[in-house]
């Protein structure tokens, strides 16, 4: 079963620096762009191909489901406007979807930052508008419209 259904936030949210499908192509994408190869109905049409580090990814929603607590489906990055991902550093990171996200649906992740805080993991919202990173103890209390 396609668990991810319709969603694309990873095809669209992150950043993917150079590197090279399997076939050797060279593939690069900008933060905040939907992918060139991501087609509406279809989804990834180099499926076969595509790098490493679409490859190496799942978001921590569609991990949960392969666990003992699978999170619901209103949890999907695409249902609620964030999507959960764990970095190289460990940090973890809570991507907006769309402007507001965090402020309209934060709360849903909120039994994590206690675990974070506990085990000196950064917390980061990633802004949809800018992109740019805001550890979630200071995106509680911003005025982003
Ligand atoms: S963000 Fe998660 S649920 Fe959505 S397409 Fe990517 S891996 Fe699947
Ligand atoms: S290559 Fe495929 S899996 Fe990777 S970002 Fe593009 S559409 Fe998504």
């Amino acid at each position: 079963m396609n668990q991810c259904g319709d969603c694309k936030e990873c095809c669209d949210l992150p950043r993917i620096a150079e590197t090279v499908t399997s076939c050797g192509n060279p593939f690069s994408k900008e933060k905040g762009k939907l992918c060139q190869f991501y087609s509406s109905g279809v989804g990834c049409q180099i499926y076969k191909d595509r790098p490493p580090p679409c490859r190496d990814f799942r978001c921590q929603w569609l991990m949960s489901q392969d666990g003992p607590d699978p999170k619901p489906h209103s949890m999907r990055p695409d249902k609620c406007g964030i999507m959960f991902s764990v970095d190289t550093y460990n940090n973890f990171l809570f991507w907006e979807g769309w402007q507001g996200a965090w402020r309209e649906n934060g709360h849903m992740f909120h039994e994590i930052l206690p675990f974070a805080e506990a085990h000196h993991i950064h917390a980061i919202v990633v802004d949809w508008a800018t992109g740019e990173g805001v550890l979630c103890k200071d995106a509680e209390s911003d005025k982003r419209g």
